[in-house]
């Protein structure tokens, strides 16, 4: 690689919540056209050495071919072209000056990602109250654990995805996982489940018999397979037969649980046979996994461990199902003791670092509540502005896009880190919006669907070119560092929102060294519920395995943090859990003659959410080129469809072309389509935008549909294939 020089470095896969250590080196035999770096994988807790064919490839992507290495503006015949940093820039500080003086702060929006490193997430978070002056940040996190924060905030008093370490799972004596095909989407934890397959613990929730559920044969354990939309009736089922059959764990529930008498009044409307003809998981098999679960309940002296994933969490219902996890999890005993617990399962490699430090719509670093006005006076003395300055909270992530281009709404939008166009449900009409747009800025270091639709696209560094921390899946704060120097031309988003600033009038207060932005951010931190005012780079480099909260340590002496939470006490104001009522609600875009099969969606092992990433990386677009339709056979004679057979997918909010792929693991109701492509294949087209009234996560993973075989071109799944990649 040309004019960079190559350092070996310890860091972490660019991609999911796993975080997997690797060690990145020059090749012995460098070639021009071959990947840079050679990945290896380093022990680390969550994937001892291991990484996925995702993490084996990472480091193709700092050779990918259409790397952006310089600004681009849009001209007046609607291209694309080449910019220098000062007009790209000095555009972006016109507008929003012009913007601001004539519609007010409140027209301008930024959009973060729960893949930016802390440092960038903070600064962001910085740059829109502080600069910017608007409310309007948030980010796709809000797609990724709002659910399950908001209903472990409701619960606990406080929300860290797992609040133990992974290893707690292996030494687990029954796992309930739901929603969630680890298998696929996060290979390297299935060895944490070895353990609890060898004693026939693992008990798997998922319409499809995926690869996770796979697991759960052989006498591992057991598969339930409902309904989509159904999954809270299930877990109300479990929770009716632990109460109903005196299997709860009362004495932990009389010393630390709240709001269980009003939880077992809810529970009691779903007995089995309810549950069965709601769900489809048979009333015989829910008595089997209520039992087993109850009988390795701490009660009994043994441990359990309840999971959840976006397949639960990604719907109007998201938040009540997550709760009524935890009323499980309660019912049974597990939270604050040793190897038990509830959690979910983070996706977005720094989606937790994310939300704790700033992107949020309703958080200030820390995780303090924007609206609180100790918490802004705080953050305001460290950023050196009056509390009164900064605006108030927010909007969730679909209520800010739906006022892109509105009659007095949002006429500016910079995106970091986010690929809006493949990630956001009914995707068309967020397109709609971005047109209407005054201007859009896209910060990307590759030219993804959204980085094409933009007014300006800035090129920034990535991953193995960037120092950085991040935050894990279970909590553990730790350090990306750099390998390599980024190509000429490329900025880092800190230096970006260095030379916003002072063009907009405000000199100081955004350092462009991670380090320094870290410790600002650690005082920021102070005090917080995600207090991270002990953390240090000379800590994390020194190998300390820091676990938020990490407060500042007494007279000298460093806190260790906080591998475990809850075990003497929850966060909660009385330090108390909270069971919370909880009902079923059908998914709001329901079956119906028109649209009689349920269209579900999730991932592939070999690409990573909207795929602007791994579809640029040769080896996982070979494996897996295209979108598909995942169906029953019985489904497909319904239909007409064979393997490969296009067919066309329709909702009352859009379409796509796809070509059936036949299995016999999946409902013969459903149609599974995997998220990761644009164009024509694009499932988002269709998802349903209906939210989650507590998180406002919307309804993604469930919706109805209609299909379509016979009389397609097979130029139209192509066209799906190709594009954006
Ligand atoms: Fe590990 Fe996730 Fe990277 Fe795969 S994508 S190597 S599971 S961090």
């Amino acid at each position: 690689m040309p004019g960079r020089s190559l350092t070996p470095a310890d860091t972490h896969c660019p991609y999911c919540a796993w975080q997997c250590a690797m060690r990145l080196e020059p090749p012995e035999d460098a070639t021009p056209a071959g990947p840079p770096l050679v990945v290896t994988g380093r022990d680390f807790p969550t994937n001892r050495g291991g990484l996925c064919q995702k993490g084996w490839t990472s480091a193709s992507l700092l050779s990918v071919a259409d790397r952006l290495t310089t600004p681009l503006l849009r001209n007046v015949r609607g291209e694309l072209v080449r910019a220098t940093w000062d007009d790209a820039l000095g555009l972006i500080a016109q507008t929003v000056q012009r913007i601001t003086a004539e519609s007010g702060p409140e027209a301008l929006a930024v959009f973060g990602g729960g893949g930016l490193t802390h440092e960038k997430a903070y600064a962001l978070g910085k740059f829109a109250r502080v600069v910017l002056r608007t409310p309007y940040i948030d980010y796709n996190g809000r797609f990724c654990m709002s659910s399950a924060a908001a209903a472990s905030n409701r619960a606990f008093g406080l929300d860290r995805g797992l609040p133990f370490p992974l290893a707690d799972v292996d030494a687990a004596d029954a796992v309930l996982l739901l929603g969630s095909n680890v298998a696929e989407t996060m290979p390297p934890l299935v060895q944490h489940l070895a353990g609890v397959r060898a004693k026939g613990g693992l008990v798997v929730v998922d319409p499809r018999h995926s690869a996770t559920a796979q697991l759960c044969d052989d006498g591992a354990g057991f598969h339930l397979q409902p309904v989509p939309g159904t999954d809270l009736v299930v877990l109300q089922g479990l929770l009716h037969l632990l109460f109903a059959e005196n299997l709860c764990d009362d004495a932990y529930l009389a010393e630390r649980v709240d709001g269980v008498e009003e939880a077992r009044s809810a529970a009691a409307l779903w007995w089995p046979e309810r549950v069965e003809a709601v769900s489809g998981v048979p009333a015989g098999r829910l008595r089997q996994v209520a039992r087993m679960l109850a009988a390795r309940s701490p009660r009994n002296g043994r441990s359990a461990v309840v999971l959840t994933g976006r397949g639960v969490e990604q719907h109007a219902q998201g938040v009540p199902t997550v709760a009524t996890a935890i009323n499980l999890a309660l019912a049974l005993g597990l939270p604050g003791r040793p190897h038990s617990g509830y959690g979910p399962i983070t996706g977005q490699g720094n989606g937790q670092g994310g939300r704790e430090h700033g992107q949020k719509a309703d958080q200030l670093p820390g995780y303090r509540s924007i609206a609180d006005p100790a918490a802004r006076a705080h953050v305001a003395s460290v950023w050196g502005v009056p509390p009164e300055s900064l605006p108030g909270p927010g909007l969730p992530a679909m209520q800010l896009l739906a006022r892109l281009g509105a009659p007095g709404g949002i006429r500016m939008l910079m995106v970091h880190g986010s690929n809006l166009v493949v990630s956001v449900p009914n995707s068309d009409e967020l397109r709609r919006g971005l047109a209407a747009l005054d201007l859009l800025v896209v910060s990307d270091f590759v030219p993804s669907e959204t980085a094409l639709l933009a007014d300006v696209v800035l090129p920034v560094t990535q991953w193995a070119e960037e120092e950085g921390t991040m935050t894990s899946l279970e909590g553990r704060i730790i350090r990306r560092r750099q390998a390599l120097p980024p190509p000429p031309g490329v900025r880092s988003e800190l230096r970006i929102l260095h030379d916003l600033a002072v063009r907009l009038g405000v000199p100081t207060g955004f350092d462009t060294e991670p380090a320094a932005v870290f410790a600002e951010l650690a005082r920021a931190s102070a005090g917080g519920v995600a207090d991270y005012s002990g953390a240090s780079y000379a800590r994390l480099d020194a190998g300390e395995e820091l676990f938020w909260p990490v407060p500042a340590g007494v007279d000298g002496h460093p806190h260790p943090g906080t591998p475990r939470l809850f075990t003497r006490r929850f966060a909660t104001p009385n330090g108390r859990a909270r069971m919370v009522v909880t009902d079923h609600v059908p998914p709001s875009d329901d079956l119906r003659p028109d649209a009689p099969v349920y269209l579900i969606t999730g991932r592939v092992l070999q690409h990573y959410q909207s795929g602007a990433q791994t579809r640029r990386v040769r080896a996982l677009a070979d494996a897996v080129g295209e979108a598909f339709g995942e169906v029953h056979p019985y489904l497909a004679a319904r239909f007409g469809l064979e393997e490969g057979t296009p067919m066309r997918l329709r909702t009352s909010r859009g379409e796509l072309v796809v070509r059936c792929r036949l299995s016999p693991a999946i409902r013969p109701d459903c149609v599974f389509v995997p998220f990761h492509w644009a164009g024509t294949g694009s499932v988002n087209q269709a998802t349903s935008d209906v939210c989650d009234p507590v998180s406002g996560m919307p309804e993604l993973k469930v919706c109805a549909v209609s299909i379509v075989a016979g009389g397609i071109a097979d130029d139209a799944v192509r066209e799906g294939a190709m594009s954006g990649g």
